[in-house]
């Protein structure tokens, strides 16, 4: 087994010849921009060898997953890598929005569209193009890699399996197990062995102490379990939504059909779409961004909305939203480092400016100088916290699957998934 594991070198080679063989190719060039995120990211994860370990280890357990019918969510910031990303570890593409030719590797941009058609055009060479693209900034990743962290979601079916990949893949570390009772979530903490030993702890009272030590943390939910479970009563397999049944089920949440969907079936999200009115994807995304108590939406971005007439693209609802909004207008200004941009996303996203009661002057007339409105800063300043965009998108794809479910095997829907 470790003699197929890939040393750090090995992957990032290997990252590369994903990307050669995605985009590149004898007919075309590649997309500088495609090329410059590669060489951005892989600047970093030279000098970091645990994360690299970590996108390779994920990319291995997404493979034991998907041979053995299990699922896995990751539902963090590694969905903002394109590394993660071709090396498998995620299915989130970060780049923008685009078609490609698999064959041909030609590249089209989209902008704002849908991330696929209903009725898209074969290629000339006969491959049907492949949609794809996220639109996610490098930056948000940042924070994950340098410390060392990597969470990733299973079914409890699942877990013991992922547990044992664990211990095997970090073999070479002392591991530090910390753990409630009932599992949820349980951390891994990595050390040196030649100066630790492993242990076993429990986690309440104990994640203080431990929440610097590198980590994967891995959380069971249950809501995969039932998934398996679905796939199982329909004789369907979530991965076998084509983008035809995908893009039906899409077309029914924009006619506003969403009883009985986890994630939009609550009042908040009912509220928010009699409010609203979602007319894309992107609209969608963006309001599962402003779900959970985050201060994002409710006494915030609802008020911006509501007195200052601000159409919904223009108001963040994830952390990257914030970090490309101050980086276009760092860029305006013939700016072309993101320090600053990435400095306050990072700083709003975790709630500091409204723990410390306010943003700092130095950083306000900064962002006044660069012509960003008033209203954002107010905005700023009342964030508790920010989900990664990567998370928005993971949520609503899975929204998206529920709906093909629960429109085709009604039945088994409400049964496993509703409960009744
Ligand atoms: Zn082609």
């Amino acid at each position: 087994m470790r003699g197929l594991i890939m040393n750090h070198k090995q992957l990032l080679d290997s990252a590369y010849d994903r990307l050669l063989e995605m985009y590149g190719g004898d007919q075309t060039l590649m997309e500088v921009g495609f090329l410059n995120r590669f060489y951005q990211e892989k600047m970093i994860l030279q000098e970091c060898e645990l994360y690299t370990r970590y996108l390779g280890f994920l990319g291995r357990v997404r493979k034991v997953a998907e041979e053995k019918g299990e699922h896995i969510f990751v539902r963090g910031t590694a969905g903002s890598s394109l590394i993660a990303y071709l090396l498998g570890a995620t299915d989130i593409n970060p780049l923008p929005r685009h078609d490609y030719c698999p064959n041909c590797h030609w590249v089209k941009f989209k902008g704002d569209g849908i991330p696929f058609d209903k009725d898209r055009l074969k290629c000339s060479c006969g491959a049907d193009p492949i949609a794809d693209g996220f639109n996610i900034p490098f930056e948000s990743n940042l924070k994950s890699i340098l410390s060392g962290y990597m969470q990733l979601t299973v079914s409890y079916a699942f877990f013991d399996e992922v547990e044992h990949m664990i211990r095997d893949e970090m073999w070479d570390q002392a591991i530090i197990t910390l753990r409630n009772e009932d599992l949820t979530p349980t951390w891994f903490c990595f050390q040196d062995k030649e100066k630790n030993e492993d242990g076993n702890y429990i986690l309440n009272g104990n994640s203080e102490l431990f929440s610097k030590f590198p980590r994967i943390t891995l959380v069971p939910d249950k809501t995969l379990d039932k998934y398996r479970e679905l796939e199982k009563a329909t004789g369907f397999k979530m991965k076998d939504i084509g983008t035809e049944e995908y893009s039906d089920a899409y077309f029914q949440f924009m006619e506003g059909n969403i009883e009985g969907i986890p994630m939009f079936d609550n009042c908040f999200m009912r509220e928010l779409w009699t409010k609203l009115k979602p007319q894309s994807y992107d609209d969608m995304l963006k309001m599962i961004g402003f779900a959970h108590s985050t201060n994002v939406w409710r006494e915030n971005a609802e008020r911006i909305y509501d007195e200052h007439k601000m159409s919904l693209r223009e108001i963040p609802a994830y952390r990257e939203d914030l970090f490309n909004l101050i980086a276009q207008h760092l860029y305006k200004k013939g700016v072309y480092h993101t320090g600053l941009a990435y400095e306050v996303t990072e700083k709003a996203r975790r709630g500091y400016y409204e723990r410390v009661g306010g943003m700092d002057e130095e950083t306000m007339l900064a962002l006044f100088r660069l012509d960003i409105d008033q209203e954002y800063i107010f905005f700023l300043e009342k964030i508790h916290y920010m989900f990664p965009k990567a998370h928005g998108v993971a949520y609503l794809r899975e929204a998206i699957r529920m709906m093909f479910y629960k429109n085709n095997f009604n039945q088994e829907y409400n049964k496993i998934i509703l409960g009744k």
